[in-house]
């Protein structure tokens, strides 16, 4: 088991010392007790808010006073401290209509979401688990404490949560639980973007993630439904042995566990169904369709409210996921187009769509890719020229030869062409001399 580290383990003391009752709870405890070490750890305890605000004085910041919540700065670090409590009912779908603090730790816990989630551990590492958490942990096993429809009506967050836990932990969800989820999916139309974001993106670098989709494709539907085309896809096409949604999920599961591959795995075939021809001897192609999956990822990020740059770096692996680089040239250009960076997460996504597809074409492209791999990061060894802020000329140098605005970055890109082509050395005077040639000065 994980040991409580020690700036939790001084607010636990703390407030014990005073006559409190303190406990870790929730999420902390499932995880020490499987061994994983917990993300942050949450504390609830019987002091009332302005008690746990009066105790630590200026080292807590009242963060959330309406629930209940003080974060208390403890060894450089923020341990959210909350009062036992109980909601009241829910409005909306997602937010309790009051909160009150109760004296009662079973109550506290009745409120969480699952079972696994609904335990607490005090100093002396005792649990308390009036919901049958630690079977259900050994189980592996996600059961909602109470009454399964009632408590997704009441948070539909919790839909999302539950295969989220489910893709992270490996569990399966509780037969009631599972049907509850899926009646109740309707209602994640009510959560926002963020939270919603936030708990896909998990749920997407989980070991399990391929599982948890392929078995509720009509959950996921309901916050994106342009994965809905792609079930039962049928491609039509010889390089492929799984219909569309069932090779995304082959994709995904190949890829390393990193929001940013996942979700490009997720996104990179939506164009297809919009793009699919039939040639005449009834084989399936997808012209184009690498632009419109772009496209759709787009929108799709945008409504989820990705950040702008993360937006943009899948943005860019999905419009290149079908790009093709054959030449040592190709590689350098699109080194130079991409950074050495969105390059190398290129070629996992490349490698991971070849293993979603019919295993005879597998052998050769893996091989090309492992040689496109060794070819990069020997470039990348010799500190190759790719980009601007490699050029051996600056626009100093432009605007010394008589050039003026637009025209110096102009040129300069046009030298870096030259130089990634390999038709220019990346050498000083080389460069200035073809400079003065091109513009007679
Ligand atoms: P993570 O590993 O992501 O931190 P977690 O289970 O700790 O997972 P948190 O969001 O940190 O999740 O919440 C801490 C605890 O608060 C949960 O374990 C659970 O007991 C309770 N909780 C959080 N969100 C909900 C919710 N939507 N409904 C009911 N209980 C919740
Ligand atoms: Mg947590």
């Amino acid at each position: 088991m994980v040991p409580i580290p020690s700036y939790v383990a001084r607010v636990l003391t703390e407030l014990e010392a005073r006559g409190f009752q303190a406990f870790c709870v929730g999420g902390c405890v499932r995880d020490c007790l499987l061994g994983r070490v917990p993300e942050d750890w949450d504390v609830t305890t019987s002091a009332l808010p302005e008690q746990t605000m009066a105790l630590f004085g200026g080292q807590a910041v009242p963060t959330g006073l309406r629930h209940g919540t003080v974060t208390v700065v403890s060894g450089g670090k923020g341990v959210e401290v909350t009062t036992f409590r109980v909601d009241g009912t829910y409005r909306d779908n997602r937010h309790p209509d009051s909160v009150t603090f109760t004296p009662s730790l079973t109550e506290d816990l009745a409120r969480r979401d699952f079972t696994v989630n609904a335990m607490a551990m005090d100093l002396r590492g005792r649990i308390q688990d009036p919901w049958g958490g630690r079977a259900d942990l050994e189980h592996r096993c996600l059961r909602c404490v109470g009454e399964p429809e009632r408590r997704f009506r009441e948070d539909a967050l919790r839909v999302m949560r539950g295969m989220r836990f489910s893709a992270v932990l490996g569990f399966e969800l509780e037969e009631e639980t599972a049907a509850a989820l899926v009646r109740c999916r309707e209602l994640l139309r009510h959560i926002a973007a963020e939270r919603l974001r936030e708990e896909l993106v998990k749920l997407l670098c989980g070991p399990q993630a391929a599982q948890v989709l392929r078995r509720w494709p009509q959950v996921v539907e309901v916050i994106l439904p342009e994965i809905g085309p792609l079930v039962g896809f049928d491609q039509h096409n010889r390089h492929h042995c799984y219909d569309a949604w069932e090779h995304t999920l082959h994709v995904l599961d190949a890829v390393e566990p990193v929001p940013v591959l996942r979700c490009a795995a997720l996104f990179h075939d939506m164009g297809k169904p919009e793009c699919f021809a039939l040639d005449e001897a009834g084989g399936g192609h997808f012209m184009g369709h690498p632009v419109v999956s772009r496209r759709i990822a787009e929108n799709i990020m945008t409504r989820l409210r990705f950040d702008n740059a993360t937006r943009d770096q899948i943005a860019l692996l999905v419009e290149w996921h079908d790009h093709r680089i054959q030449t040592q040239r190709g590689l350098r250009r699109a080194l130079s187009r991409l950074g050495a960076e969105n390059l190398r997460l290129l070629l996992v996504l490349q490698r991971a769509d070849n293993l979603g597809q019919a295993p005879v074409y597998q052998p050769r492209r893996q091989a090309e890719l492992t040689e496109l791999e060794k070819i990069l990061e020997q470039l990348l060894a010799e500190d190759t020229c790719f980009s601007l802020r490699q050029l051996a000329v600056n626009g100093r140098d432009l605007l010394a030869l008589g050039y003026q605005g637009a025209e110096v970055g102009w040129m300069l890109r046009r030298l870096l062409e030259q130089v990634v082509d390999g038709e220019l050395d990346n050498d000083r005077a080389a460069l200035l001399a073809a400079v003065r040639r091109n513009s007679g000065k």
